[in-house]
């Protein structure tokens, strides 16, 4: 009778240990993750390779200047390869505003031997230097990085559909569609095939999809395929608030993740924040706008780019976060607070069930380490940080300084497991 009962003490143990393990090395992994630093970059930048007004080389050298660690440049269907040149006069006419000329600023921080330049006075070309110059010139292990990135730039009827790809190799110009849809669907398969073939991660995010009011909440439902869209876009003009008629981005996001997780049991949308800028010369589409903060075991493009895949990263206009978790249905973030400024973090998410609110205010809070319990009827919860502090170079009237989350807690409402 004893061995019996010592018998099937060991099968239990033993069928314990095997059922307990895979969710104890999961919890390990995530301790591990806690200790992995965090990264800041900007994905979405244009420099005179497209439609910018300033040198890559002054972009680079504005973002690593300011502590970025890692830049994306994006031109419009353009890569930073091969030979390119343009004529000084048409550099000096995208230069609004008043002062010294983007090519004497150039000259002045590089100097006269670094900048090339051909052609008779008054009819001068300047060549504008490649991905690869500005690499070798920028680049520091562990201290800063370029990701080499592409704004597809396509559009369907008035409808603007641009999808940043960031981390690929080869140029993927517009491949048109028969509707929106139709268009974001051809675009993102060409960087799934990109990415399959070259065997290495290719991150693609839909960019302000308020721009022209080109995206209803079900079209960027419907398109599963992308994984990342831009919740905050640094550009004052792609309608981040919305207007008596259009839902604001993220009234967009919580809508569209509601069909997608509630409806469709597929994968949410992350929220990427990005500057979009344009204007270096004291223009108003302005760099230092908005960013990500990822969370990667080193500076490097595929794992910084799979960190982003499995959403641990959170977006930001201004407010730092030390710390965002979710375990065990707890989501807990700790805010770098700064002195005299408070924090208001809302918990915002959509229910289960017909006719839940998209994007519910499901609890505030305003502490520095605010904490939310899933109640169970969540399709998702996600946090955004609003700081007390006007955001110092705002894309729209009265802007405070933000973070926000990805949403949690939705793996287990389309798998039916955590
Ligand atoms: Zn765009
Ligand atoms: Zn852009």
């Amino acid at each position: 009778m004893k061995k019996y009962h010592l018998l099937l003490g060991g099968v239990v143990l033993g069928l314990g240990v095997i059922l307990f393990l895979p969710r104890a090395q999961k919890e390990k992994e995530k301790e591990k993750e806690a200790f992995l630093p965090w990264f800041k970059g900007n994905t979405h930048t244009h420099t005179l390779w497209s439609d910018g007004n300033d040198f890559p080389d002054m972009v680079v050298d504005w973002y690593k200047g300011k502590g970025y660690d890692f830049l994306a440049l994006s031109d419009h269907n353009i890569l930073s390869r091969g030979d390119k040149w343009m004529k000084s006069a048409a550099i000096k006419s995208r230069q609004k505003t008043d002062g010294p000329s983007a090519l004497d600023k150039y000259r002045k921080r590089f100097g006269e031997d670094l900048v090339e330049v051909r052609g008779e006075e008054g009819a001068e070309e300047v060549r504008l230097r490649t991905l690869d110059e500005l690499r070798s010139e920028f680049e520091e292990e562990g201290r800063f990085l370029l990701i080499e990135a592409e704004e597809i730039t396509d559009r369907f009827e008035r409808h603007q559909v641009h999808i940043n790809a960031l981390n690929l190799e080869e140029l993927i110009p517009p491949q048109k569609g028969t509707s929106v849809v139709d268009t974001m669907r051809n675009n993102l398969r060409m960087v799934r095939e990109q990415a399959e073939r070259l065997g290495k991660p290719i991150v693609a995010h839909l960019n302000h999809p308020n721009f022209h009011f080109s995206f209803t909440a079900e079209q960027l439902a419907e398109v599963v395929e992308e994984q990342f869209f831009e919740v905050y876009n640094g550009h004052p003009g792609i309608n981040h608030l919305g207007d008596e008629t259009h839902p604001g981005d993220e009234q967009l996001w919580d809508m569209a993740n509601g069909i997608r997780i509630g409806e469709m049991k597929a994968a949410p949308l992350y929220g990427i924040a990005t500057d979009d800028s344009h204007e270096y010369h004291g223009g108003n589409v302005s760099p230092g706008r908005g960013w990500i903060m990822v969370r990667a075991e080193r500076l490097e493009a595929d794992l910084l780019m799979r960190a982003v895949e499995r959403g641990e990263f959170y977006s930001s206009s201004g407010v730092t976060l030390k710390e965002v978790s979710f375990r065990k249905g707890v989501v807990e973030l700790e805010i770098e607070g700064q002195p005299g400024v408070t924090y208001k973090t809302q918990f915002i998410g959509t229910r289960s069930g017909d006719g839940a609110a998209a994007g519910e205010e499901l609890d505030v809070s305003e502490s520095l380490q605010p904490v939310y319990r899933l109640r169970g009827d969540e399709l998702y919860v996600r946090a955004r940080v609003t700081s007390s502090m006007d955001h110092p170079n705002p894309s729209y009237a009265g802007q405070k300084e933000q973070a926000w989350t990805q949403p949690v807690g939705w793996k287990k409402v389309i798998s039916g497991e955590e």
